[in-house]
């Protein structure tokens, strides 16, 4: 799966790194603007009525300065999983009509860091400086989509050999592409995840724009999953449409169908939260959608989530439609209290630590600790 790229900037610093080479020659762009000539370009697209839709078909390669690990930025409010973000770049060439990134920087442009060694390096010096017992969840997919611009960058090779062997870490790669060519060609499916966001088809297909159809999603989790690797899957946002119990018990059934439970490491769980601001930028991009104008209000932490009651109906019929499958399966909450974890799915995180460890343990077996 391709995607439209009409414009490459390249920063000039990072002109000569063998990233930006190889983009290069695996991308045909009709313009490509380096150092200087990129300022005005960037005052025209920010000018535009929507910088995102053009931002979305350039892509900017750029030596990072910055922490290329990073915590996640989950909230104190709520319990978090403790994930660590490999930051590979930000922005995305899908366009989810609810993306929440869509308010999360000031550059619609899409960014590749191409300073690839930098992040190996620094990887590296993090996995092995820190304490041996400590166990580290890495992710791609926070910023961007882990796999979109895959066939473009060709890191999940050089990220899954730095992950290889290690008895401290797991690298999940999260999606909504199904361009999963790279992994079967690695020697070492563990320390890998390969996880797919999940929604119900027909809202998928509305909402998701440019993304790999569900099907196509479950059709490469099938071929990961047949050459050894652990799969998961995201169920978020979950969005309480008419019809939304069926919708995604479908989904849920599509996933067994195409995955033994033995496979899936994981599926996670959260219910449309989002800041203020983004229903404004939203509505301005595709005109009011319903959904963001059901009976939100704010949460701890600022963002607008629906009541109580409401998320726990949706999680519980969703982990009763999993665990009818899988047993087994181990699900868990994004951004949830404590509350709200006992009364969905019986199970009692009173802190970070213990949601951690319950991850922990299972990305800890697939590592053949
Ligand atoms: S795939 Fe993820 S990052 Fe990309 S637009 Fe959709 S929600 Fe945003």
């Amino acid at each position: 799966m391709k995607f439209p790229v009409e414009q490459i900037w390249i920063e000039d610093d990072a002109v000569d790194l063998p990233v930006t080479r190889s983009i290069l020659a695996r991308v045909s762009a009709e313009k490509i603007l380096i150092g200087s000539e990129i300022a005005e370009e960037a005052g025209r697209i920010d000018l535009q009525p929507d910088p995102l839709h053009s931002g979305k078909r350039i892509l900017k390669l750029v030596r990072y300065r910055g922490a290329f690990v990073k915590p996640c930025p989950g909230t104190r409010e709520y319990n978090c999983c403790g994930l660590k973000i490999l930051n590979i770049g930000q922005g995305c060439p899908i366009d989810c009509r609810y993306c929440a990134l869509q308010v999360y920087f000031n550059n619609p442009v899409m960014e590749v860091y191409v300073n690839l060694d930098d992040m190996l390096r620094e990887l590296s010096s993090f996995l092995t400086r820190e304490a041996p017992e400590k166990f580290f969840r890495f992710c791609t997919g926070e910023f961007t989509d882990s796999l979109a611009l895959e066939p473009l960058t060709g890191y999940v090779g050089p990220l899954a050999d730095e992950f290889s062997g290690r008895a401290n870490a797991t690298l999940e790669f999260k999606t909504k592409s199904d361009y999963v060519e790279p992994f079967l060609e690695l020697k070492n499916p563990r320390n890998i995840i390969v996880s797919f966001s999940m929604n119900a088809f027909s809202f998928s297909k509305t909402e998701e724009i440019r993304a790999a159809s569900l099907q196509r999603r479950l059709n490469a989790a099938s071929r990961v999953a047949s050459q050894g690797f652990k799969v998961g899957f995201h169920f978020d946002p979950i969005v309480p449409f008419e019809g939304w119990e069926h919708g995604y018990g479908e989904t849920v059934d599509a996933i067994f169908s195409a995955v033994s439970p033995d496979s899936i490491i994981w599926i996670s769980l959260g219910v449309l939260r989002f800041v203020p601001k983004l229903k404004d930028v939203i509505t301005a991009r595709f005109g009011p959608l319903r959904y963001f104008f059901d009976s939100f209000s704010p949460g701890l932490d600022g963002k607008f989530r629906l009541s109580p009651q409401r998320r726990i109906a949706i999680y519980r019929s969703l982990a009763r439609r999993i665990r009818s499958h899988g047993p087994n399966t181990l699900i868990y909450l994004c951004m949830e209290s404590q509350g709200i974890w006992r009364d969905s799915l019986g199970l009692e995180i009173r802190n970070n630590q213990q949601l951690e460890e319950l991850l922990d343990g299972a990305a800890i077996s697939h590592t053949g600790r």
